[in-house]
């Protein structure tokens, strides 16, 4: 007996890889792709994009897909069809879907979005302060750092998706915030969440003067996200017995031959600091209740979470790009 045809119900819109990047991505790195989706059988959902996420790790972690596949991402999606009772039309997701407009899923790897998710707050914040980003922040404060009252803490990327919540967390838990960031309408945006020092680090003579000049004691915790001659110059800042959180490297992800620099060893050793990498998701079972957090201190005024919004799935290549380039200020996301 011959199965029934499955009638293709929708045209979702793709972003394809055509070629590893090869230093900066290009427009060439990147074909916009038809895809005809067949109607969802027992157990699937179609979902309908409404924001997709622009993340630095889709350049750090290209080498997981192969030229010829969709780009990976994140986005919040709409159910517009359901078979399958756990998601119902309607409701809102966070899926990993890649850089496409529609999608079928059986519900792996989905997030429903809670929902009594407030009105107030836009559903794109859970890709950014209210979703990963977020966590990546209050995670790397509080499980690596373990931040305390009274400390000082040196953020770099500060005004970007994580950096700009680390700032704010920092400043809920009573720390001395110092950022980095690479404009001045960057700075005055990290002065306004009450960062207590702000710096532009492409227009100041000397990053290892100006780091004194911000905390003259030196830094307890280093909340690192760029790498390069930022951490070489900041290590030996730091207060003894200091902590650092690698979260990540965004100076090195372009390289294409790895950059060499300053060793660790000597300020590691006579400053007996500790450094420590992390994932988010090491702490994936926290999730429910980081969101609920995030989500509280929104609402009570105490974060702010800025998105750079480009509107149309068309422009995905050019906002990635623009993020790598320090465009955005806040989270970087694409309306549909
Ligand atoms: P952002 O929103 O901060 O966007 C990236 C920013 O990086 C740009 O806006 C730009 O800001 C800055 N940047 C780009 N190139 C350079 C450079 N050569 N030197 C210094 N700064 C640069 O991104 P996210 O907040 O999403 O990510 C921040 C960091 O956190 C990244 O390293 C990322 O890989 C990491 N991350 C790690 C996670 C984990 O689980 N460990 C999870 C999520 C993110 P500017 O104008 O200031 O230069």
């Amino acid at each position: 007996m011959s199965c029934p045809k499955r009638r293709a119900m929708v045209q979702a819109k793709t972003w394809v890889l055509t070629e590893r990047f090869e230093g900066f991505p290009k427009d060439s790195n990147f074909r916009l792709q038809l895809e005809q989706l067949p109607d969802p059988k027992d157990g699937e959902m179609l979902l309908e994009a409404l924001f997709l996420s622009v993340d630095p790790y889709m350049r750090a972690y290209v080498m997981r897909i192969q030229p010829g596949e969709v780009m990976m991402g994140s986005q919040v999606a709409k159910v517009i069809k359901s078979h399958n009772p756990s998601f119902p039309v309607g409701s809102h997701v966070v899926g990993r879907c890649g850089w496409r407009t529609h999608s079928l899923s059986d519900g792996a790897g989905l997030t429903l979005l809670q929902a009594d998710w407030p009105q107030e707050v836009s559903l794109s914040q859970a890709l950014g302060g209210i979703g990963m980003p977020g966590l990546t922040a209050l995670y790397g404060l509080e499980e690596v750092l373990d931040l305390k009252e009274g400390e000082t803490l040196l953020v770099n990327a500060a005004a970007g998706a994580v950096g700009s919540v680390v700032g704010q967390i920092a400043k809920i838990k009573g720390c001395k915030v110092v950022g980095s960031a690479g404009s001045d309408a960057k700075v005055a945006f990290l002065k306004d969440l009450g960062f207590d020092e702000a710096f532009n680090y492409k227009t100041i003579t000397s990053l290892e003067e100006t780091l004194k000049a911000a905390s003259p004691d030196g830094y307890d915790c280093f909340f690192e996200n760029v790498g390069g001659p930022f951490f070489s110059v900041a290590l030996p800042q730091m207060k003894q017995f200091g902590r650092i959180a690698v979260c990540g490297g965004i100076s090195l992800y372009n390289d294409t031959t790895p950059q060499t620099g300053p060793y660790p060893h000597t300020s590691m050793v006579f400053k007996q600091l500790k450094m420590e990498g992390f994932l988010v998701n090491r702490w994936q079972h926290k999730n429910p209740e980081g969101i609920r957090r995030l989500l509280a201190w929104a609402k009570e005024g105490k974060l702010h979470c800025r998105e750079h919004v480009t509107e149309g799935f068309e422009k995905m290549p050019s906002a990635f790009m623009g993020m790598l380039k320090g465009e955005n200020i806040g989270k970087a996301v694409i309306k549909v």
